[in-house]
């Protein structure tokens, strides 16, 4: 499966950051990674992101509305997106359910608008530390995915970004071991929800990953790729990143 490394930018840039995709896409275009590159910009620079993606990176949104269209004031529908030239969107992630108290219902609707849009949802899950310490975030998260994964989607339509609540914006991302025991249950839990599509929806990890750990992270079972905050920012952090999907580099 070839992996997906995202990128969040979360509320951050402004035209003069356009510069980093800019520079990112021009080193893809020397030296392709084996790897789908998505970047998430803030949804004021989605157009002006494709432009400097040059067909290189996909561009995608952060959030979409269930609706197509309405008196939503300030928000910004699944086809705007696709629009502007996005392919893809998040949903569900743990800030946005957090700040906006978004359910695992409105999640599935919006993954549902974006399917119909023809955007690709990365669908976000993951669960607080106290449900970790309590040993029951492989149940938590399970029951989010059933509840917000639209049960006709496939690894085409759509990936889950499991994403600890405790390892995002932090300095240390969850340790190996809870990841591959994560993703081995994501993994059983789409195939039960989905049937056969659910072998082939990649699950990314998301939190705290940088270059230093992304290679690690990478190689682990059931990673499908990464969902990064911060370090995909600035295209020399995020590019060490898409480095260590490459692989090591062999001597010439
Ligand atoms: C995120 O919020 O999706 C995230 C993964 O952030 P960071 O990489 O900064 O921890």
């Amino acid at each position: 499966m070839r992996p997906l490394i995202a990128g969040n930018w979360k509320m951050h840039g402004l035209a003069a950051q356009l510069g980093e995709i800019r520079s990112l896409a021009a080193s893809i275009k020397v030296s392709p990674p084996g790897a789908d590159i998505l970047i998430c910009p803030p949804a004021t620079l989605i157009g002006r992101a494709v432009q400097a993606a040059d067909g290189m990176i996909a561009i995608g949104g952060q959030d979409c509305h269930s609706d197509a269209c309405g008196a939503h004031t300030g928000d910004v529908s699944a086809p705007m997106l696709r629009d502007d030239g996005a392919s893809a969107v998040i949903v569900g992630h743990s800030e946005r359910r957090k700040a906006y108290g978004e359910t695992d219902e409105k999640v599935a609707a919006k993954a549902s608008a974006a399917h119909q849009a023809g955007l690709m949802a990365v669908i976000c899950v993951g669960e607080l530390q106290a449900m970790r310490d309590s040993h029951d975030a492989l149940s938590f998260c399970a029951a989010q995915i059933r509840a917000s994964v639209p049960p006709y989607l496939t690894g085409a339509d759509c990936a889950i970004a499991y994403e600890p609540l405790w390892a995002i914006g932090g300095d240390q991302a969850a340790r190996p071991e809870d990841i591959v025991g994560m993703h081995a249950h994501i993994r059983q839990t789409l195939l039960r929800h989905l049937g056969a599509s659910g072998a082939s929806v990649r699950i990314l990890y998301g939190g705290s990953v940088t270059a230093a750990n992304a290679s690690q992270i990478l190689g682990l079972p059931e990673v499908g790729g990464v969902l990064v905050g911060r370090e995909s920012l600035a295209s020399a952090s995020f590019e060490a990143i898409i480095a260590a999907a490459r692989g090591p580099s062999t001597p010439t």
